[in-house]
C-alpha cells in the first residue's frame, strides 16, 4: 500500500480552514493532524512513499459534481464526450466524483436503462461516478423499478416538466412518481419548466422567423420556470417527497425555493456556473449562429433582470444547496449546427465539467461566497446530498482519499488550446482568467493530476452504490 503525507497546507473543509496534514494510506485517508503532531510517530514524512507540499496552498476533498450526461442521446445526436474523456476533463478540474443520469424513454425497462448505461461506463471512468435514473415514462412498470434501483444504489430520480414528446411527464404522473419516492425515501429531481406552454411560445417564435439562438432564451421565460418550480413544490408538499430542483437560473424560482424551505419542506435548489456568469445579453445573443455555443435549458437569463445577483445571494443563504455543471456538451460542427436557420433544432447543454471547482473559487476571490461555502457547495453537499458522505465530500479519517491541492495564487487560463480536456470544438468560458489553480489531483489515494501532468488512467473510476440522501431536513 502507498502512504502518502500532504502537509503545510490548509485543509478546508465545509466547516471550517487551518494548517493540517493529511495522511493517506492506499485509497484511503487514514489521519488528519495538526503540523509537528508525534501521535503517529516522529517523522511522517520519512515514513512515507509520498510527500507531497501543500505549502501557502489549500487541501480540500475532491469536487462532486451532481449532474453530468456524458455520451446521451439528445435531439438526434450524442453529448460528445463520453465517459472516458468526460471523466477525464473532470480529474483535470479537481472534480473526483460524477453523477450521470441513466435515461429511460417511452417503451423500455428501466432495469435495463441503468444495464445499458452501467456497461457504457464500466471500465472507462478516470474518477468515480454514480447514477441518477431519469424516468421518461411513469406508469406501473417503471414505478416498479424505482424500487428496484434503490436497492442498487440509484437512490435519486429526476422527472422533466418540459421537453412535451420525449422527457415529459404529466402532473398526475409527477404526482404518481412522488408518491413513489416519498414512499422510498428517495429524492425526486425535477426539471421545472412549463413545456408545454414553452412549446407554443417556440412555434410561435420561429413562424414569426425569429430562427435565431436568442429566442431560445426568450421562448423560456422565467415565469415558466417559476410556475413549474412552485407546481413541483406543491405536489412535493402533498405527497411528502424529498425534492431536488436541477439548473435552477431564474431569481423567481428560487424565491420559491426559499418559501418552501422557510416552511420546513424537504426542497433543495442546484445552479451551475453558466448561470452565475453567463448571459442572455451577453452569450445567447452574439451575432449569427454564435449565441448556439449557449443554448442549454434553463437557459442562460438576462443579465440586467438581476438573475445572477440572486443565484449569488441564494448561494450564501443555502437556498441553493449545491453547484453542478449540467455537463451536456456539444461541437457546433455536427452538432450545433444542426439548429441553423431553426433554434429548437439546436442540442441543448453546456460543456462544464471541467472548470466548475475554478469558476466557482472566483466566487470566493470576488467575495461572494466564503471559501468554506465553495467547498460546501461544491464538495461535501453534492456528496450528502446523494448518499455518499463521509466517503466522498470530506477529508477524514475513513474518507476515500480523494483530494485536491488547490494554490489560491496559481492562475488558469480557459479556452481552446489553454485549459480544455473535454471533447468540444469550443469552450463555452473562453478566455475566462481564472484566479487559482488545480495542483494536485487525488483519487482514492492515487495521483490523477500534478503539475500540470495528467498521470490517471481509464477504468481507475469506479461505481459508487449510493444511499439515500443524508441531506434532509
Ligand atoms: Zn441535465
Amino acid at each position: 500500500m502507498t502512504r502518502t503525507f500532504i502537509h503545510g497546507g490548509t485543509v478546508v473543509s465545509a466547516t471550517g480552514s487551518q494548517p493540517l496534514d493529511v495522511l493517506v494510506d492506499g485509497e484511503t485517508v487514514v489521519a488528519v493532524l495538526h503540523p509537528g503532531s508525534t501521535a503517529l510517530g516522529a517523522d511522517l514524512a520519512a515514513a512515507a512513499d509520498r510527500v507531497l507540499d501543500a505549502t501557502g496552498k489549500y487541501v480540500i476533498p475532491g469536487g462532486v459534481d451532481g449532474h453530468t450526461h456524458m455520451q446521451m442521446p439528445f435531439g438526434g445526436t450524442e453529448a460528445s464526450d463520453t465517459f472516458a474523456t468526460g471523466t477525464r476533463a473532470a480529474a483535470w478540474g479537481g472534480t473526483t466524483t460524477i453523477v450521470d443520469f441513466v435515461v429511460q424513454k417511452p417503451g423500455e425497462r428501466v432495469q435495463d436503462t441503468l444495464g445499458s448505461w452501467h456497461q457504457k461506463a464500466a471500465g472507462q471512468c478516470a474518477v468515480d461516478y454514480g447514477f441518477h435514473q431519469i424516468i421518461g415514462e411513469v406508469d406501473d412498470e417503471s414505478l416498479k423499478g424505482m424500487s428496484e434501483l434503490v436497492a442498487e444504489g440509484v437512490t435519486s430520480f429526476k422527472l422533466f416538466m418540459a421537453y412535451p414528446g420525449v422527457f415529459y411527464s404529466t402532473d398526475g404522473q409527477i404526482l404518481r412518481a412522488m408518491q413513489s419516492a416519498a414512499g422510498l425515501g428517495a429524492l425526486l429531481m425535477m426539471h421545472a419548466e412549463n413545456g408545454i406552454a414553452i412549446d407554443v411560445l417556440v412555434e410561435q417564435a420561429l413562424a414569426r422567423g425569429d430562427t435565431a439562438p436568442y429566442f431560445h432564451g426568450t421562448t423560456r421565460p422565467w415565469q415558466m420556470e417559476e410556475e413549474a418550480t412552485h407546481r413541483a413544490i406543491m405536489l412535493a408538499q402533498l405527497t411528502g417527497a424529498p425534492l431536488y430542483v436541477v439548473h435552477v437560473s431564474a431569481g423567481q424560482a428560487l424565491a420559491q425555493i426559499a418559501t418552501a424551505r422557510d416552511a420546513g419542506q424537504n426542497v433543495f435548489g442546484e445552479t451551475c456556473p453558466q448561470y452565475l456568469y453567463l448571459s442572455l445579453e451577453e452569450h445567447l445573443a452574439a451575432p449569427g449562429f454564435e449565441g448556439a455555443k449557449w443554448v442549454c435549458s434553463t437557459p442562460l437569463r438576462s443579465r440586467a433582470e438581476g438573475h445572477q445577483e440572486e443565484l449569488w445571494r441564494y448561494l450564501r443563504t443555502g437556498d441553493v444547496a449545491t453547484v453542478s455543471t449540467d455537463h451536456c456538451p456539444f461541437c457546433m460542427k455536427d452538432q450545433k449546427d444542426m439548429g441553423i436557420g431553426d433554434f429548437s433544432k439546436i442540442p441543448n447543454g453546456i460543456g462544464g465539467v471541467e472548470h466548475r471547482m475554478d469558476l466557482m473559487f472566483q466566487g470566493v476571490q470576488s467575495g461572494q461566497i466564503s471559501l468554506e461555502r465553495w467547498v460546501e457547495v461544491c464538495c461535501t453537499t453534492p456528496a450528502r446530498m446523494f448518499g455518499m458522505y463521509p466517503r466522498k465530500g470530506v477529508i477524514s479519517p475513513g474518507a476515500d482519499a480523494d483530494i485536491v491541492i488547490y494554490d489560491p495564487r496559481g492562475h488558469t487560463s480557459i479556452g481552446l488550446g489553454k485549459t480544455h480536456h473535454m471533447n468540444m470544438d469550443y469552450s463555452a468560458y473562453e478566455g475566462f482568467e481564472i484566479d487559482g489553480h488545480v495542483d494536485t489531483v487525488l483519487s482514492r489515494g492515487r495521483v490523477i493530476v500534478d503539475d500540470g501532468a495528467y498521470l490517471g488512467s481509464i477504468g481507475h473510476g469506479r461505481f459508487v452504490k449510493r444511499q439515500l440522501s443524508q441531506n434532509l431536513i
